[in-house]
């Protein structure tokens, strides 16, 4: 393949994540000009996770970019049900808070789906709450999951039409999963949805015409699982101490692909710049 051939086919997350970025940069000078509101994001980090601790530090970073005013919160992890609630209880009613994120995993003492229900849904960024998942279900998208939300984005940029194809997801987390799927079905896409009890899954990913894959299981995608032209969005992050990796065999599987996002610089930095969309959207614009 011509060096020109692979790199035409990668997908570059950071390149779209910095256009959604001056996108909703304009959108805050608006908003401050037009009604004086600078929108207000509450993060929440209940335990000291490295992982979730960079995660909230890449957040907050995006919204200083934007302009965006960010507001740190965090609990140590035997912090009580009751104290999160509280917390949250406290953001809600704060007028100068328009969104608000709590960070997953939580402590297992602390029921997530509880929760979520516990952020006011016109505040849920990461559009989790059961309101917000129960309109995406209908069809009437509003604040929906940031990752599927930012391969819809993809989509739409890189003029892939989603009516009628065949689209393969792996994973069925409320995070990305579900929501991914509803998504690909409100766009009259044929969705089959796989995970870790999924029967020969070869058999699903050789259909894809579109493949998701959210499993977190580095290289479990690999070439002779795809067909050409397909076009794939590896969600997946595997951490190891001599890098980051995907769930697709990337090298192997771009010669078939015609788009296939990279770990990382794909999905991840695409991710970041939807929420930072989202709270421009809780704070009215
Ligand atoms: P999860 O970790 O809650 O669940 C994993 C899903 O994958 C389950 O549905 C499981 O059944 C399925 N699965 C696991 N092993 C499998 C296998 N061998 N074959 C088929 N299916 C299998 O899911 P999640 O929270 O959606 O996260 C999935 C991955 O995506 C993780 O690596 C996570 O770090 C990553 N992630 C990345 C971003 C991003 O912004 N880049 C956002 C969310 C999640």
């Amino acid at each position: 393949m011509s060096a020109e051939s692979y790199y035409s086919r990668i997908i570059d997350g950071k390149f779209l994540a910095q256009q959604i970025e001056d996108e909703v940069r304009s959108g805050v000078k608006e908003l401050k000009n037009s009604h004086g509101v600078i929108p207000g994001l509450a993060t929440i980090l209940v335990g000291g996770d490295p992982a979730s601790k960079m995660y909230v530090h890449l957040k907050h970073k995006a919204c200083e970019r934007v302009g965006i005013r960010a507001e740190d919160y965090l609990l140590p992890a035997e912090a009580s049900q009751e104290d999160l609630f509280s917390l949250i209880d406290s953001l809600n009613r704060d007028i100068n808070v328009h969104a608000i994120l709590l960070q997953l995993p939580l402590p297992k003492h602390i029921s997530p789906q509880a929760a979520m229900e516990a952020i006011t849904s016109t505040k849920d960024a990461d559009g989790f709450h059961p309101y917000n998942m129960g309109k995406l279900m209908i069809g009437n998208e509003g604040l929906v999951p940031c990752t599927p939300h930012g391969v819809i984005r993809v989509l739409e940029e890189y003029n892939v039409s989603v009516k009628g194809k065949n689209v393969v997801i792996i994973g069925h987390s409320n995070v990305v999963g579900k929501p991914m799927a509803a998504m690909f079905l409100n766009r009259n896409a044929t969705v089959s949805v796989c995970h870790v009890f999924t029967d020969n899954l070869k058999k699903y990913t050789l259909g894809a015409d579109i493949l998701v894959v959210a499993a977190g299981v580095k290289y479990l995608i690999k070439a002779d699982m795809v067909k050409e032209g397909v076009v794939i969005f590896d969600v997946g992050i595997t951490k190891e101490e001599n890098g980051v990796y995907g769930d697709v065999d990337f090298e192997n599987v771009i010669k078939k692909a015609s788009l296939l996002t990279p770990v990382p610089g794909g999905v991840g930095p695409i991710t970041i710049a939807m929420l930072m969309k989202h709270v421009l959207m809780c704070a009215g614009k």
